[in-house]
């Protein structure tokens, strides 16, 4: 029996599933878990020892790659100067700083410590600011674990629950009333768009979406999609929030606002911006930002938030991502797509990808929204994943998930993926 299985009996034990969270359990794909001993650069190591490319990256907050030098370095002179103070410190400000430089419609941040909690807190300033309760998700976009986003998600919660109806709570324990507060319409259709504000005239306090989904897997936005929706929630009065808790500093310097050029009301920003720490952020201009308390009266607030140790991390994270970094990740990008496309098209599958950010889709043409996703071969996906796996090629188990490139990836690791993520299509084809 290997130390993996070993453990995962053991964890079954004390923990549900094994796991911290859902997706981590494998169910999707079959097969169990290995269990990470540790991280070396591009690569993790299991607990048998068995080397991975690592793809997953923390599910995207690991852009450096493990245990980076100075991201290491930056927490460990911040853990020896003291954990934590619930009082505010001088990182606080310069990771601020930092964001609002790079972030086009940023001009006041609040971190907290989960992508959870940042959209959570956005949704609440939004309606506060607005003072309308309804808010329109997207299919197949995942705004973290809290009640009133648990609506027609992806992620775990697309993994895990198949074909339920519309307006549907995503889970048990989500209280209709709360699910009925939130709208959903499909991605890259601006006219259902349209048709819930004007159905719902003066009551929506905002559009949250992912500019670039990859909670469906990796969706791209239409041209001019992201457009439009701006116009539209201008007209409507309606705040347009960018969740970019997996875009934002992944997908461009300034993240994917910048990359598209749209500016949202709100921002959310986690995963990269804590380089593997639990730190995320939200923000938007001055005039809403100052309605958050001691300023206005909407509350927000985390005993950890701003967490000295994080915030060092995070710091150190995004001095790091220069306009070389991102022009490596696109680099990386091209070069895998293009390496694998004749594999892709001889298999009937097709890719999705925005720089650093791809998802192999098992169907013939690319999927635009969430729909198209679900008509996915899931069988051949789990064959897929087990076949790079065992070919040293870690991939987010789940046709619902985005993969990561780490931007310190050398050419011959990336010749490794090509040839592993080849060699895994013609295994999941041949059954
Ligand atoms: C990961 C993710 C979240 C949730 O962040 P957590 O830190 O897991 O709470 C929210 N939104 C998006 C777009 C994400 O990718």
């Amino acid at each position: 029996m290997s130390r993996s299985t070993h453990l995962l009996a053991r964890a079954m034990e004390v923990i549900p599933g094994g796991v911290n969270s859902p997706v981590r359990a494998f169910n999707a794909v079959g097969g169990d878990p290995p269990f990470i001993a540790r991280g070396e650069g591009c690569e993790v190591v299991d607990v048998d020892g068995h080397h991975y490319l690592d793809l997953v990256g923390s599910w995207g907050p690991l852009i450096l790659g493990h245990a980076d030098t100075a991201v290491l370095g930056a927490a460990m002179a911040a853990a020896s100067r003291g954990s934590s103070f619930g009082a505010p410190t001088e990182g606080e400000i310069e990771l601020a700083e930092e964001i609002v430089a790079r972030v086009p419609s940023v001009d006041k941040v609040r971190l907290c410590s989960s992508g959870t909690e940042a959209t959570m807190h956005a949704l609440r300033l939004s309606r506060g600011v607005t003072g309308r309760d309804l808010i329109v998700k997207l299919e197949g976009c995942y705004h973290g674990a809290h009640d009133g986003v648990l609506v027609k998600a992806g992620s775990g919660v697309a993994t895990f629950s198949r074909g339920e109806a519309t307006a549907q709570p995503g889970s048990p324990g989500v209280p209709a009333a709360t699910a009925a507060l939130t709208l959903v319409a499909p991605f890259n259709d601006p006219g259902a768009i349209r048709a819930l504000l004007e159905a719902h005239d003066q009551q929506i306090a905002a559009v949250i979406l992912e500019p670039v989904a990859g909670n469906m897997g990796c969706v791209p936005p239409a041209p001019g999609y992201l457009q439009e929706l701006r116009r539209m929630c201008t007209d409507a009065g309606t705040h347009l929030i960018f969740d970019e808790v997996m875009t934002g500093f992944r997908v461009g310097r300034g993240s994917a606002q910048e990359r598209f050029g749209v500016t949202p009301d709100l921002t959310c920003m986690g995963k990269v911006v804590g380089g593997g720490y639990p730190l995320a952020a939200f923000g938007g201009s001055a005039a809403i930002m100052d309605q958050l308390a001691p300023l206005g009266p909407i509350y927000q607030a985390g005993t950890l938030s701003g967490n000295p140790v994080a915030v060092a991390a995070g710091r150190a994270t995004l001095r790091q991502l220069d306009d070389a970094c991102y022009e490596r990740l696109e680099t990386l990008g091209d070069r895998l797509e293009e390496a694998i496309q004749p594999a892709l098209t001889y298999h009937k599958c097709s890719m999705n990808r925005v720089g650093s950010m791809f998802t192999v889709f098992f169907r013939p043409t690319p999927p635009t929204r969430f729909d198209e996703v679900q008509q996915c071969d899931l069988e051949g996906f789990g064959r897929f994943f087990r076949a790079a796996l065992n070919g040293g090629v870690y991939l987010p188990p789940s046709q619902y998930e985005a993969a990561f490139l780490p931007a310190r990836l050398t050419d011959e690791q990336l010749d490794r993926i090509v040839d592993g993520l080849t060699s895994a299509l013609v295994a999941a084809h041949v059954h």
